[in-house]
């Protein structure tokens, strides 16, 4: 039995700022006390003096290894971004490339506080290696497109990868199926796709609703709306979560609601590729879960959480008038706990006994935590993410004092950085 003790933490969402014990055993929080908890004698102790406990950030949409392809097309709109730049990029990925990408995601979102990911790539094996060797916690889909028979290889790909991977390392990994959007994947497909899903019991992570052109062009050739048309082919039945959801209606939004469909909010790829602002107090009011996300860091250009927390909280103030609208301790949750929520992971995202030991400790020897009126304000308005100093995954320490313990950066970084000229001829 491993045991960890961090001691002298303020945490963030406690009612005071007193210090705590926070004692784990295992992958999981057993305690949190102001007393020094009975049987940590001989536990390894983490001292957080001068430091606040954040549970780690969960981001709800990426597609890790595109770090490869970072700042190599921008200022475009979806579509020829796509077709144009991304995809003929795409066509020259290995699978190692795909390793070392996720890598280099890997090392960012650690340092920057984020302990969990969902993914939708190919090469789903090399990265699930990839999270099983670096002690983060994902939810992995197969990005999945298709109009002909020739493209069920893929789904029977993302099904292996359930059967094999799901629920592994330690609980560490789900594995959903990734049917990539209805303007990739015919209905013919996407209802493949969902009776696969019903037989293995796995969910799904789809794109819906990015753009208003999608949406238009379903309504065009399916006369519904991207969300009916899912819902009509059963696929909210076996748990969706749906990235982006930027053009729904009134009648979507109830369905999203009825069926629990949660959402992955990708504030800043939506605004950097000109694709619109997803209405999020009308889903919240809805009661639908909404998790924040990054998206690929081709549309977004880095994998920094807090960013996403911080912009959707002012964004969404800003679009309805409100300045109530998502407030500072409503967007860490939707951060943390909700975002771990919409990946099907029960028992991540708050630092509590009984929840799994995911904690990020912050630096507050800063400037900008002082003065501390209101800490949960100052994480989401004030902080900084690069001062993540110590992070923990399912109990076990990835971080220590800044510094990667299980990832070789320098490494990282001249693989990523050799396999990127490859790909983009430069
Ligand atoms: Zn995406």
């Amino acid at each position: 039995m491993a045991k960890t003790l961090i001691k002298n933490a303020e945490i963030i969402t406690a009612k005071d700022t007193d210090k705590y014990y926070i004692g784990i055993l295992n992958d999981t929080i057993q305690v949190i006390s102001k007393e020094l908890p009975q049987g940590y004698e001989d536990a390894q102790v983490i001292d957080a003096e001068g430091k606040i406990a954040v549970p780690g950030m969960v981001n709800t949409h990426t597609h890790a290894a595109m770090t490869l392809l970072r700042s190599y097309a921008d200022d475009m709109v979806l579509m020829d971004w796509l077709q144009n730049k991304i995809w003929p990029a795409e066509d020259g990925l290995t699978d190692d490339d795909i390793y070392w990408g996720t890598m280099l995601s890997i090392a960012e979102m650690l340092k920057t506080g984020t302990t969990c990911f969902a993914d939708m790539y190919f090469a789903m094996n090399r990265v699930a290696d990839a999270v099983e060797e670096t002690g983060i916690r994902a939810a992995l889909s197969r990005g999945l497109t298709g109009f002909s028979d020739e493209n069920y290889a893929k789904l029977e790909e993302n099904a292996a990868l359930f059967k094999e991977r799901h629920n592994s390392a330690g609980g560490r990994i789900h594995v959903m199926l990734g049917p990539h959007a209805p303007y990739t994947c015919s209905v013919e497909y996407l209802k493949n796709v969902i009776a696969k899903a019903q037989q293995l019991g796995s969910e799904i992570h789809i794109h819906l609703c990015e753009t208003k052109g999608e949406v238009d062009n379903c309504i065009k050739e399916h006369g519904m709306s991207p969300i009916k048309l899912m819902d009509s082919l059963g696929m909210f039945e076996c748990g969706t979560l749906a990235a982006h959801s930027v053009h729904v209606d009134e009648e979507d939004m109830a369905i999203m609601a009825a069926k629990h469909v949660r959402v992955a909010h990708n504030p800043q790829s939506n605004l950097k590729l000109a694709s619109g602002i997803a209405p999020v107090p009308a889903m919240l009011k809805h009661g639908i879960t909404v998790g924040f996300g990054t998206d690929g860091t081709s549309s977004n250009n880095n994998l920094d959480m807090l960013e996403e927390c911080r912009l959707a909280a002012m964004l969404h103030k800003n679009m309805t008038g409100d300045p109530e609208i998502i407030p500072a301790a409503q967007a860490l949750a939707m951060a943390t706990s909700e975002g771990a929520k919409a990946l099907g992971f029960a028992d991540v995202g708050k630092i509590e006994a009984g929840q799994k030991a995911d904690i990020v400790l912050y630096n507050m020897n800063k400037p900008y935590w002082h003065p501390r009126n209101d800490r949960t304000s100052l994480f989401v308005y004030a902080a900084n993410a690069n001062e993540a100093d110590t992070v923990l995954v399912n109990g076990k320490v990835l971080m220590q004092n800044g510094e990667l313990l299980y990832i070789d950066l320098e490494k990282v970084y001249a693989e990523a950085d050799a396999r990127a000229r490859r790909l983009t001829n430069k």
